[in-house]
This record gives structure tokens, C-alpha cells and sequence, in this order.
């Protein structure tokens, strides 16, 4: 069926096994993150085979995918509690990321019904202003946790990169063990776990200037695409080639580039804008902004070009297509993380784990 997402599982966990082997060199041990293949149970072995401690992901369904496909885990749930969820986070997370008093307790309680242990990692906000107390709320959630009984404190997370798009530093990384000190004393315990950042921070774990005392990653985008997009690279030592979608052309057409007739605004409620480069060879694909954005997809053969997409149809530029381009025949794409988790998330793409 097409379009179709081929996904290469060894190449996975390649890439899961250099990332992991990388990490534990440095002290460092890897979550694997599943929320860009919605948990898909294929490719969540794969990145324990390479060997990741555990799997996160911050959707409660794609944990209960996972469980119910027979992996092991440990899970971690990635988006801190829906308190309407709280007995299922209570049922299907080994380890949750909370930052709200309120829902620790509820979280306690849910547990106690299940007669389930939850370990928890305290959230902060070093500064990217997405999830996490603030620093000076450490003493006041420190003594809620102190009081939990089923659910146990084990560290500190923080993430970085993803609203604000902060990178990590041995600021922003000193000021998380700093909260992880202070939670200490309010407990009156040693904690064993500094959860420091997603793929963004591989590159101070490869350059050796990741703080001491930081003992575990979250990562996604590196061993699914090889990629870091917050840190705007391509990682050399990682493979990018581990997924393309297929799309299918069902039109090719000589046609102007630009429209004619009084312009209003498109599909989406935005004013097109064309350059005028004359009659062009375009092909149309069956596949749109429902499966993918356009802006997405980088075109892996030569001579094509993304111009837009309605909801259904993709609008390609293939005047420097060489040879024939047929109704029927078959295109690929690489995408970037946007691209392959909206891939997973569209029911009209099928997935295909070769
Ligand atoms: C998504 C997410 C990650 C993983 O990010 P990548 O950049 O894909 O490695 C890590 N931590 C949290 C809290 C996340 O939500």
C-alpha cells in the first residue's frame, strides 16, 4: 500500500549501539525515546538490542502498545501526568518525570490502589520554559515527596532544546545537580539519577564536557534519524538512512508556475507566492498535508522539488527529472522529525519495518 514509510530496524540499532556504547563510556546510560514512532514495538526492540536501559515515551497509549506487545522496559513517561490519567500513569510507568505537588500525591494514591511503585524523577527548568519547577520550589516539593509512600524520588531531569531551544551547557547542567543537591538534603538521601537532556546533549557527551554527575540521557531523534535538530547537525558516526517514505504520482503535466486568475489565499489560509520560471514539468503525488507537511520531505531522487501540498495532494517541480516520470510510479522521500512522526501518526501511512 502506498504511501508507505520503509523503516530499516538494523539500521536502528546501529545507531541505538553506537549511541549507547558512546554514552556508557562517558558514565552516561540511554533511554530510548519512542513518541516519533508512536512506541512501535519493532523498532522500540531494536533500540534496546543496541542496547538502551529503558524505553520513554510521553504517551500513554504507546506505553501500553509496548507492554502489550511483550517488552520489558523499564518505561518512562516522558510528558509529565495528566491528573484525569493518573491511574493509568499508576498502572503502565515504571518511571514518571512530575513537577506538580498536587499530582504527586494523587500519583501516591493511584499507586497505593494498584498496589504499584512508581519511581519518580523531579523535573526543573534550567531556562528552555517548557516543563519543571523552578529552582527555588525544590525545598517545598522535596518535602511533598519526602511524605509519598508508593511512589519513590530517584533524581532530577531536565530537557532542554524543545521550546525554547536552549542548548546544554555545564551552566544550565551544573544547575540541575545543584537542584539534584538541594532535593538530597531536604530527603535526607542520596539520589542516583541526573537525567540531563535529549540527542541535543550527545555533543557534550562526545566532546567529554558533559558534567560530572549527569548519568543519563533521553534520546530519540539520534538513533531514529542520526540527526540533531536543535544542534542544527548531522551526526557523522550515526546513520540518517533509516526510514523513507514512498509516495505514488498520479499526474504529470506541463503546466505554468504561476496560477492564473485572481489569487485569494490557499487551502490553509495562507497567501501563496510563486516565482514565475515558465511552463514546468510537475508531478502530483498522492499524499498531503493529512500524511506529511511539505516541508518536510527532501526528495531522494534527482531532478524533483517540493513546491506545496494541499490536504491530499503533494505538488512537485520535475523539470530536471531525468528519463521518463509515469503516472504510477513510485518517489522517495527522506523527512526530518516532524515529518516522521506525522508519518507514524497518519492511518493512511502504512508502516514498514524491513
Ligand atoms: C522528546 C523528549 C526527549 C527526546 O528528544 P530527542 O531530541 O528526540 O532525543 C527527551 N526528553 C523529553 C522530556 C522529551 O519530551
Amino acid at each position: 500500500m502506498l504511501p508507505a514509510l520503509l523503516v530499516s530496524r538494523s539500521s536502528i540499532a546501529e545507531n541505538s549501539s553506537r549511541v549507547c556504547s558512546l554514552c556508557r563510556s562517558a558514565g552516561v546510560e540511554v533511554f530510548g525515546v519512542t513518541k516519533g514512532v508512536c512506541g512501535d514495538p519493532r523498532i522500540a526492540s531494536a533500540m534496546l538490542e543496541g542496547g538502551c536501559s529503558g524505553l520513554a515515551d510521553s504517551r500513554l497509549e504507546n506505553i501500553a502498545r509496548m507492554r502489550e506487545a511483550g517488552l520489558k522496559g523499564p518505561f518512562m513517561l516522558l510528558r509529565i501526568p495528566s491528573p484525569s490519567r493518573i491511574g493509568e500513569v499508576a498502572r503502565l510507568a515504571d518511571v514518571v518525570l512530575v513537577s506538580e505537588g498536587e499530582v504527586l500525591r494523587a500519583l501516591d494514591e493511584a499507586c497505593a490502589s494498584e498496589g504499584r511503585r512508581v519511581q519518580a524523577l523531579l523535573m526543573v527548568d534550567v531556562g528552555d520554559l517548557r516543563e519543571g519547577i523552578w529552582p527555588d520550589e525544590v525545598r517545598s516539593i522535596g518535602r511533598v515527596l519526602g511524605g509519598l509512600r508508593w511512589v519513590r524520588p530517584i533524581g532530577v531531569a531536565t530537557n532542554v532544546g524543545c521550546f525554547g531551544g536552549v542548548l546544554p551547557d555545564s551552566r544550565n547542567m551544573g544547575l540541575l545537580l545543584e537542584v539534584k543537591e538541594a532535593l538530597e538534603e531536604v530527603l535526607g538521601e542520596g539520589l542516583p539519577v541526573a537525567s540531563g537532556s535529549g540527542t541535543v546533549g550527545l555533543r557534550l557527551v562526545e566532546e567529554g564536557t558533559m558534567p560530572a554527575g549527569i548519568n543519563q540521557l533521553r534520546i530519540g531523534e539520534a538513533i531514529l534519524l542520526g540527526r540533531d535538530t536543535t544542534g542544527d547537525r548531522v551526526i557523522g558516526y550515526l546513520r540518517q538512512d533509516t526510514m523513507r517514505l514512498q509516495a505514488e504520482v498520479i499526474e504529470v503535466k506541463r503546466k505554468p508556475s504561476v496560477p492564473i486568475g485572481e489569487v485569494g489565499l490557499d487551502a490553509f489560509g495562507r497567501k501563496p507566492a510563486f516565482v514565475d520560471r515558465g511552463v514546468r514539468r510537475r508531478a502530483l503525488l498522492a499524499l498531503g498535508k493529512q500524511d506529511v507537511h511539505p516541508s518536510s520531505l527532501t526528495p531522494l531522487e534527482e531532478g524533483v522539488e517540493v513546491l506545496g501540498a494541499s490536504s491530499d495532494h503533494t505538488v512537485l517541480d520535475v523539470e530536471g527529472y531525468r528519463g521518463r516520470l509515469e503516472v504510477g510510479q513510485v518517489l522517495s522521500f527522506s523527512l526530518d522529525y516532524p515529518g516522521m512522526l506525522s508519518c507514524f501518526t497518519s492511518p493512511y501511512v502504512e508502516k514498514r519495518v524491513v
